[in-house]
């Protein structure tokens, strides 16, 4: 009898199961496989003009009952694959040759996102969950101190929590109701910064203020929470480079947070800012003219964070022609290293601006 006969029944019941799930997690989510779960689907605000993710989507908060019961099927999941596992004797192993032999018994699994997702979430240890979308913050505090307790108290495996939410909300909320959130059990929140300039911030709409920003970070690092903001470099173009990024750094040394993301601006089809580069009215930086932001940037923090270049487009080269900066999601520990950033940025306006291809190359497959 082949592995995968005795597994109709799991199989069978897997094919029965689901559960809401966004589009979109951080890079440093897929780095560990965290298991998804939309807590409410795309962005309230959703004005920023560089950004595509959830145009013409609505946004919606989903009711508590609905994310528990989402909750309670990913356990459903879990369990019949945990079942499978210890009836091919692996003892509750999750690896692939357990998903050979469940896909053997039901190749349409693969095409199943929920039983992708728990089966994935599993076979990396099952540490790690990303609630989705845009701004889980802005749903109402209790109710989402209620989803996470119940989170933690079916998944005791989980080590991280983490979820997006916008600086704009941070800044409304509360401390006591943030630091009931941190205690019911998310650790960890991703942040839109892009800029810390004012005058950039409004003119890609993105519905915030720095100071707002330097309260809404500081907010959620006094309630407990890790806090990653995400930079935006070359967001200002040749015109306005040199705000963007001395106030970038003025707003991020304010906020120290624990990490500092950096995500080069790459305008996006069906976008206004996209618009605003064809008809020339906005010009992009070169691949060295942005690591000149980035001197200017990195050489004004003043912080103790972790700067991470954890994106496929912080991609200069250096002079033997391999990546510029590590792309680990823990990168580079302020202030130690800031000389060792700044020499490598050195490295990388020494090398000729035609081997910084790659950036080249992105920007051209994905935008332009
Ligand atoms: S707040 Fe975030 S998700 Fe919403 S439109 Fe702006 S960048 Fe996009």
């Amino acid at each position: 009898m082949a592995k995968g006969d005795n597994l109709r029944e799991q199989v069978a019941r897997l094919r029965t199961l689901s559960f809401a799930m966004g589009a979109y997690r951080p890079p440093s989510e897929g780095g560990s496989a965290s298991l998804l779960l939309q807590v409410s689907a795309n962005c309230p605000w959703n004005k920023c003009t560089f950004c595509e993710m959830y145009k013409g989507q609505r946004f919606g908060f989903r009711p508590a009952e609905d994310i528990k019961a989402d909750i309670d099927r990913i356990a459903a999941i879990r369990d019949e694959i945990l079942t499978a596992s210890c009836k091919l004797g692996m003892d509750g192993g999750v690896g692939s040759e357990l998903g050979t032999a469940l896909l053997a018994a039901g190749r349409d699994l693969a095409a199943n996102p929920g039983f992708v997702t728990v089966f994935n979430w599993l076979a990396g240890g099952g540490r790690t969950a990303f609630l989705q979308d845009a701004d889980s913050m802005s749903m109402r505090p209790q109710a989402f101190a209620e989803v996470l307790a119940h989170l933690r108290a079916t998944r005791p495996s989980l080590a991280r929590v983490t979820t997006d939410a916008r600086s704009k909300t941070l800044a409304r909320r509360k401390p006591e109701d943030l630091r009931a959130i941190r205690a019911a059990g998310l650790d960890r929140l991703h942040i839109g910064l892009e800029t810390g300039d004012d005058e950039l911030l409004a003119l890609v709409r993105k519905g915030v203020s720095g100071a707002e920003q330097i309260e809404g970070g500081r907010k959620a690092i006094a309630a407990g929470f890790q806090v990653s903001e995400y930079w935006m470099p070359d967001l200002g173009g040749r015109e306005r480079w040199q705000q963007h990024a001395e106030n970038s750094a003025r707003v991020l040394s304010a906020i120290n947070p624990h990490y500092i993301r950096s995500r080069p601006l790459v305008p996006r089809r069906g976008t206004p800012l996209f618009e605003e580069v064809e008809q020339g009215r906005m010009h992009l930086s070169s691949p060295h003219e942005r690591l000149q932001e980035l001197a200017a940037m990195i050489g004004a923090l003043e912080v103790s964070s972790r700067l991470c270049f954890d994106h496929a487009m912080n991609a200069w080269a250096d002079r033997d022609g391999r990546l510029l900066f590590r792309q680990d999601y823990e990168g580079y520990g302020l202030p130690q290293e800031k000389p060792l950033v700044l020499e490598r940025i050195r490295e990388g306006l020494d090398v000729e601006e035609s081997r910084h291809v790659h950036v080249r190359r992105l920007m051209a497959a994905q935008a332009l």
